[in-house]
């Protein structure tokens, strides 16, 4: 078993070579290393290593690491799915939100942010594979729902996030992480500053950031496989 610290190093060299191949400066990508399913001790291993940014699915779990390493002053990014009866402990334990993919969401998580606290930082989940999935709002509604979650006093939006499906097939990942790309100058050109396309995974981030990527969420190339899940 190789140690998250030599996974690290090796994450960091693939986004550096994936940059530089397509002439982009690799300190234009930033790693967020998702931690779900492994223990505190395990991000603390990250954290030795200079991970600084984490990502984690699931409310309760999440909300349990950002208070039990506290002391390392990370900054914690909620990537999951969000129910609206449990923004709450969202709103004040993380410091982004990518998954916003509804109003209502948003609307409950603006009103919960700590008046203490920054602003939350969110991106709209799109999805852009279509067919299946089943999270993330439709390309054709990123607009209208852009522009609201702009407005809300407590939120920052700075852009956008997608889970393509897995392909084997590089042209198929290209053409997704392109459409969120193309999604993202569409509303760039509406007069939103956003600078955060939040895409590519432990699988596909070389096809990520050669279609713009400005950070990928990694989990199981530094943390190493997850427990599958078990089937309902
Ligand atoms: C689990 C997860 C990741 C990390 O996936 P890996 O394939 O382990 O790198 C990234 N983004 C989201 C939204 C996830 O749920």
């Amino acid at each position: 078993m190789t140690s998250i610290c030599t996974n690290l190093q090796a994450v960091r060299q693939r986004i550096k070579e994936a940059a530089e191949l397509c002439g982009r400066s690799p300190s234009a990508v930033s790693l967020l290393a998702v931690s779900k399913t492994f223990p505190a001790e395990a991000v603390r291993e990250a954290a030795a290593a200079g991970q600084r940014a984490f990502g984690e699915n699931y409310v309760q779990e999440g909300s349990a690491k950002v208070e039990a390493l506290a002391d390392l002053k990370l900054e914690w990014h909620f990537i999951g799915p969000l129910q609206s009866n449990k923004t709450r402990l969202v709103a004040n334990h993380f410091a982004w939100v990518h998954s916003i993919d509804r109003l209502r969401i948003a609307e409950r998580l603006s009103a919960q942010r700590d008046a203490h606290l920054p602003p939350l930082q969110v991106c709209i989940q799109v999805n852009v594979s279509g067919e299946q999935s089943k999270s993330g709002v439709a390309p054709g509604e990123v607009e209208e729902l852009a522009l609201a979650v702009a407005a809300l006093p407590r939120l920052t939006l700075r852009g956008l996030m997608a889970i393509p499906e897995p392909s084997e097939d590089p042209a198929v990942l290209a053409r997704r992480f392109g459409e969120l790309a193309r999604l993202r100058d569409q509303l760039t050109a509406r007069g939103l500053a956003l600078d955060t396309l939040s895409m590519g995974m432990s699988a596909d981030l070389e096809e990520a950031i050669a279609g713009g990527s400005t950070l990928v969420r990694i989990g199981s190339a530094i943390f190493g496989s997850r427990p599958s899940p078990v089937s309902a």
